[in-house]
């Protein structure tokens, strides 16, 4: 009857993070038991949720977070990267508001927005630099 044998055999486990929900299957990082609702699969695993949140990358954060960061850095050298670098935040800030992100990203969200300002700032002042017909060099 049942198609979809798991790897799991029909002991009663349970899952680690709910003690009534019939375990689905285990983590493939730290083997304990998960449900559906716990299990989170990643490039081809699935994982309990403490392990994706280590497995999911760089402090925790979402792809977007870590984008974001990158962009913001790269805007201290090219301001309009600092947009992307903001919206990118921005999105993924609204994801971990909604529920869908991973709240590790946040710091890594916040620090993209604050340096997507500086880049864009700094960007701001060389076009006005060059606006003002002066040459665009860095001399104190
Ligand atoms: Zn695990
Ligand atoms: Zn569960």
């Amino acid at each position: 009857m049942d198609a979809k044998a798991t790897s799991v055999p029909a002991t009663g486990a349970r899952c680690a993070q709910h003690p009534e929900t019939p375990a689905s299957g285990l983590c493939d990082r730290c083997g304990a038991f998960v449900c559906f609702e716990c299990e989170l699969p990643w490039e081809n695993r699935s994982y309990c949720p403490p392990c994706s949140h280590r497995v999911k990358g760089l402090f925790g954060g979402s792809w977007f977070s870590i984008f974001a960061a990158i962009a913001a850095f790269l805007s201290l050298g090219c301001g309009a990267l600092g947009l992307v670098a903001i919206v990118l935040a921005a999105v993924d800030l609204a994801r971990i508001a909604a529920g869908h992100g991973q709240r590790g990203g946040l710091k890594l969200d916040l620090i993209a927005i604050g340096l997507g300002v500086i880049g864009l700032a700094i960007g701001a002042a060389i076009v006005l630099r060059l606006a003002s017909g002066e040459a665009p060099s860095f001399d104190p």
